[in-house]
């Protein structure tokens, strides 16, 4: 089963948690046990699972990502001014794949589903796959 929805950034950078869109998806799947895909069809946008319950940890993140890879010193921002966005995207990878039982996506705790969008504002596709 495979299933796809959108998320409209509002920042040039920022993290989105799209946990409990995909947990629906999962529910009406109706499949038990199994695997969930989810990815970004993007190549400045990402997928992370990590901690949000302290949203200054998401921030963190992309403070991390910043003084890791600097904005303007790359060849392709000759061409659209965006390198250090790809190579956060090709780091930060397009998809996780979770573990479904019982019907629910097998998260930790302090785990969750999140879009990483770092060339925003954009509009970003989701595609969740289930099987
Ligand atoms: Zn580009």
């Amino acid at each position: 089963m495979q299933r796809e929805f959108e998320i409209r950034s509002q920042r040039k950078f920022e993290v989105v948690d799209i946990t409990t869109g995909v947990a629906a998806i999962v529910a009406d799947s109706r499949i038990d046990e199994g695997i969930c895909s989810v990815y970004v069809p993007h190549a400045t946008a990402a997928i992370v699972i990590n901690e949000n319950a302290d949203p200054n940890l998401c921030t963190d993140l992309l403070d991390a990502l910043d003084t890791l890879i600097p904005d303007g010193v790359w060849r392709h921002d000759r061409i659209d001014g965006n390198g250090a966005a790809h190579i956060k995207a090709a780091i930060l990878g397009p998809g996780e794949t979770v573990p479904v039982r019982r019907g629910k996506l097998v998260l930790g705790t302090w785990q969750s589903l999140m879009l990483v969008d770092l060339d925003g504002p954009r509009r970003r596709r989701v595609v969740v796959t289930i099987r």
